[in-house]
């Protein structure tokens, strides 16, 4: 008898991975089917050596004893019965996977993870807020928690496949007749059977549900944030655990602020009078109405920070800044009286040289040029 190392072409030190290989590819060559007739006894034997080889415990035996240890009275029993059907398992375990092995499939899985799109204003954005939006989802069914089975009832072994949820088939391959595992066509492959199905969940064991859901939000989100709420998305089937829900925030703009980063930015309109003597003037911010003191000299364009009224950090301790930009606005349709006082005002700064032109349209085209607009 030849050694089984020799037969497959492997070293002893081979490794299973190695020895599989070895085996698919010879027995590929001489599989009767393939090689025609003559090559069965070859077949066989490479076949013997595969069982042996594979198989760590007598791999061992063979090892420290050669071939008679497996087939003396060693405890081992069985051995290689040179019969031909016996190599289909071989096939099985080398070609397909020990796909005979697997136990029944469980009918709980984790449900879906959900996404949620919720729209907020930049109140709730600047301080975090928890809102209440309704979603479609699944939750656990309450009549059978779960279960899937009426109530009193429970699944029950299946007749077809003993439970196993899986069954042999004999197919036909290029390498002639091999039996296969394959699901249970009666119970799907879950080894039980539900024979009254829950009717609240059609034996689904969770429910199709409209429901309110708190939605806690975070200070400093912006749009496309995305925020992960672990085990709030749909109930699997069949008590299985939930999956997460994700809410995508989307910001609504706001009228009279606008955001960059954690600062906010606003307009406060000043008349010229006020930019240049000063004065105080009221804004209403998200934390109520603050004073603005605008200084004396104040220029169109000049910002005055409110520190810490922007937007809190997005998980970090602070807030942002609030930044008010000064528009200084011109009076417009002046009266007698009011023109009077701002021609003396202009002589008395010694700013009446730059007297009115006489057309303006003309003057206005000729600045165009000189800006070159
Ligand atoms: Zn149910
Ligand atoms: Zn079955």
């Amino acid at each position: 008898m030849s050694d089984y190392y020799d037969v497959l072409g492997v070293t002893r030190q081979a490794t299973a991975e190695e020895i599989k290989k070895a085996y698919r590819k010879k027995a590929r060559q001489l599989h009767p089917d393939v090689a025609g007739p003559g090559h069965e006894d070859e077949f066989k034997k490479v076949s013997a050596a595969y069982e042996v080889l594979s198989d760590s415990e007598k791999r061992k035996m063979y090892d420290l004893g050669g071939e008679d240890a497996l087939h003396g009275n060693n405890g081992f029993g069985g051995g290689f019965t040179g019969d031909f059907g016996s190599f289909s398992d071989l096939f099985q375990q080398a070609f397909f996977g020990g796909a005979a092995s697997r136990g029944p499939a469980s009918r709980t899985r984790r449900g879906q993870d959900s996404l949620l799109a919720v729209d907020v204003d930049l109140a709730e954005v600047v301080f975090g807020t928890t809102k209440t939006v309704t979603m479609d989802t699944y939750v656990v069914c309450d009549t059978c928690n779960g279960s899937c089975c009426a109530p009193g009832t429970s699944p029950v072994t299946c007749a077809e496949c003993n439970g196993q949820g899986s069954v042999q088939r004999m197919q036909r391959s290029l390498l002639g007749n091999v039996v296969t595992s394959m699901p249970c066509p009666r119970c799907q492959g879950y080894g039980t059977v539900i024979a009254s199905p829950c009717k609240d969940c059609d034996g689904e064991g969770r429910k199709h549900v409209r429901t309110p859901v708190d939605i806690s939000i975070p200070a400093g989100v912006s749009t496309g944030t995305r925020i992960r709420m672990g085990g709030r998305g749909e109930a699997g089937p069949a008590g299985g655990p939930n999956g997460d829900l994700y809410v995508e925030i989307h910001e609504r703009e706001h009228e009279a602020f606008t955001r960059e980063g954690d600062d906010l930015y606003t307009e406060l309109r000043v008349p010229m009078t006020a930019a240049a003597l000063g004065a105080s003037f009221p804004l209403e911010t998200f934390d109520g109405e603050r004073n603005v003191s605008v200084r004396a000299g104040t220029q169109g364009g000049d910002e005055i920070v409110l520190s810490g009224l922007g937007v809190g950090r997005l998980r970090r301790p602070g807030r942002g800044d609030l930044r008010v930009q000064i528009v200084v606005e011109t009076p417009t349709r002046l009266n007698d009286r009011q023109r009077e006082l701002l021609t003396e005002l202009a002589s008395l700064r010694g700013e009446d040289g730059y007297a009115a032109p006489k057309d303006e349209s003309m003057m206005g085209k000729l600045k165009e040029k000189l800006s070159g607009r």
